[in-house]
């Protein structure tokens, strides 16, 4: 329960993101425990101090500093307009951290501007993360339609699991995952809707791993995936978080709701195979879950 003693302040500060307010003289009169923690910058440094002299460095994305009369926090004053942005703010230490900014006017019982407010969010792992994957498409390795590494990657990605499970004895396990009956989605609602649906499966597949798992696409509707440091226990937990992921997974089409569900196969690799070998047990067993009447996993047990 809200006490007397609980302000939005003491609120604020719960929050990972950063949030300050702006006056409408640009002084900063509020910075939460979440803006000390992001830029370096204690309360008592801040507190009174004149955002246009861009102490807190504003970059943008291109490398260009953003300050004074063009600030967002400038121009949020003049407008009124909500602004968001992806910068880079200076931290304290002088080095720059990619942030989402979203600044928005703070109005009065009148709907006059009194000042701003904007709230900051590092964003270090997201920029990492899709640096990561305009890399990758460089080299060609993910799949353009579903954002997941492509069978090239699949492949590489097979072959260094069975390099470090040869030499390192580290434990690995497969999934292959193949959509049911996918050919009616195509025919029911066309390609395009297909390749969204492929899409939808892919991430509700990613969002079921853990961070340091992969998936790639196998084939037209088929993914697979290697999971790093496992065991049976393990992967028939995953395993069935993908097939139920997906059964959850709705996709919104002109009035339609699209659902599918996926039959897997999963099993631990063994040491006395190779990646040919592995993949044809795991599909096969994907195709014993297709025979006892797809949405199902089959392990190798
Ligand atoms: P099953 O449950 O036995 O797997 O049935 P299915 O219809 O999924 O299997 P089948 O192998 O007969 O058909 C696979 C379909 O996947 C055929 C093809 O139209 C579709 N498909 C393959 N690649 C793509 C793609 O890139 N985009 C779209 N939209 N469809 C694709
Ligand atoms: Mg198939
Ligand atoms: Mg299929």
């Amino acid at each position: 329960m809200l006490g007397r003693d609980i302000s939005y302040e003491n609120l604020l500060d719960q929050l990972n993101d950063g949030v300050f307010f702006l006056d409408p003289n640009q002084i900063i009169t509020y910075w939460n425990r979440g803006a000390e923690r992001i830029s370096g910058h204690s309360r008592e440094e801040v507190i009174g101090a004149v955002c246009r002299a861009n102490f807190l460095g504003h970059v943008d994305r291109d490398g260009n500093p953003v300050f004074g009369a063009e600030s967002p926090g400038a121009l949020c004053l003049k407008d009124g307009q909500i602004r968001e942005e992806e910068l880079y703010i200076r931290h304290k230490n002088g080095q720059l951290i990619p942030v989402f900014t979203r600044i928005s006017p703070i109005e009065n019982t009148l709907q006059e501007v009194i000042g701003v407010m904007e709230v900051f969010t590092d964003n270090t792992s997201k920029v990492a993360a899709m640096r990561r994957i305009e890399e990758l498409e460089e080299l060609a390795l993910i799949c353009p339609v579903t954002q997941v590494g492509n069978r090239r990657y699949a492949e590489l990605a097979l072959a260094n699991a069975f390099e470090e499970l040869k030499r390192y004895d580290w434990a690995f396990g497969a999934l292959f995952v193949d959509i049911d009956v996918f050919k009616r989605v195509n025919d029911a609602y066309g390609h395009k809707t297909g390749d969204d649906v492929l899409r939808m499966v892919a991430l509700a597949l990613k969002s079921s791993l853990r961070a340091f798992d992969f998936v790639g696409r196998w084939g037209g509707e088929e993914f697979l995936v290697i999971l790093p440091n496992i065991n049976d226990e393990v992967l028939a937990r995953v395993a069935e978080r993908c097939r139920a992921v997906v059964e959850e997974s709705r996709y919104q089409c002109a009035g339609n709701e699209v659902r599918v569900t996926v039959s897997i196969g999963a099993s631990i690799a063994r040491p006395d195979e190779g990646p040919t070998e592995l993949i044809d047990r795991v599909d096969q067993l994907m195709y014993r879950s297709k025979e006892s009447g797809r949405n199902r996993v089959t392990l190798d047990t």
